[in-house]
């Protein structure tokens, strides 16, 4: 681990008050969320090639810069605290029950596994949970409970579940046999009790129909920022888009956001036909 320096941490004994102390916290915490792997991650993974937006998945891939600073990510810091810790209670369990048979324990915690490819780049992932007991595949979310009670009533969502089959077919073309699929939602701000777990019956077709999908993205993004407003809006919750710019009139490089969803462009329809 590098050691800080007095230029790295400018608050470093400031002073011997509680506000001091308080800037020096917050500084800690803050520099520790921002340079997570998971904010610094480019690459795209299995929980973005269901994102309805074709453009928000352009400026992705296409490494065009995020303009939509939204500060410090606490709410996905919660989140892959509470994932952490779940690992480590099931992977606690696992100790407390060896040899449960001779290929290891029942649940496999954080594996990687290999989805597929898109534009010959390969794209995997580190998946949450897979239970060799019932051939599931499970994906924790840690969700507000406004957003915990419509995903009850509504389901999941596309990206949630495009996701939750692409890393069952990550887990597949491991050797392991997959059955089901599923994403466990906990409330980040109720109790236990209000927890919704969803799942359905495995298909490597809605994780194969959603990488030929990225891949015609991909074959467009890959012709430069130009392309960009070629490519289809949806409702991706805008607001936390890494490209949001409001009222921005230069797709090149930011969005206004989705007050133009179209039909296809013949030029993406093209490349995905
Ligand atoms: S701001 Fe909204 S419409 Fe625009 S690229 Fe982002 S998600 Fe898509």
């Amino acid at each position: 681990m590098t050691e800080l320096s007095q230029a790295d941490w400018p608050n470093l004994y400031a002073g011997g008050s509680v506000e001091s102390l308080v800037a020096e916290l917050d500084w800690i915490i803050t520099d520790a969320i921002d340079n997570a792997p998971r904010s610094l991650q480019k690459r795209i993974g299995p929980s973005e090639i269901g994102i309805p937006c074709d453009r928000r998945i352009g400026y992705k891939l296409a490494g065009i810069a995020p303009v939509n600073e939204r500060g410090i990510a606490w709410k996905p810091f919660i989140g892959t605290a509470v994932h952490e810790q779940l690992g480590a209670i099931i992977d606690s369990f696992n100790a407390r029950v060896p040899g449960f048979n001779e290929a290891g324990p029942r649940f496999l915690i954080e594996w990687r596994v290999p989805v597929g490819s898109i534009n010959g780049d390969d794209i995997d992932g580190s998946c949450d949970l897979y239970d060799r007991v019932t051939g599931t595949v499970l994906d924790w979310k840690c969700v507000g409970g406004e957003q915990l009670l419509k995903y009850k009533a509504n389901g999941p969502g596309e990206q949630y579940r495009i996701q939750a089959h692409a890393y069952g077919r990550g887990w597949q073309r491991r050797g392991f046999t997959v059955s089901n699929v599923a994403v466990y939602f906990l409330p980040r701000d109720r109790e236990f009790d209000r927890r919704y777990p969803w799942s359905e019956p495995y298909d490597e077709q809605v994780a194969v129909k959603a990488l030929e999908r990225v891949d015609g993205i991909a074959k467009l993004a890959a012709l430069g920022p130009g392309a960009m407003p070629m490519l289809r809006t949806a409702d991706a919750w805008c607001r936390f888009c890494p490209n949001f710019k409001p009222g921005s009139t230069d797709l090149t490089t930011s969005c206004p956001g989705d007050v133009a969803a179209t039909a296809p462009s013949d030029a993406l329809s093209s490349l995905i036909a």
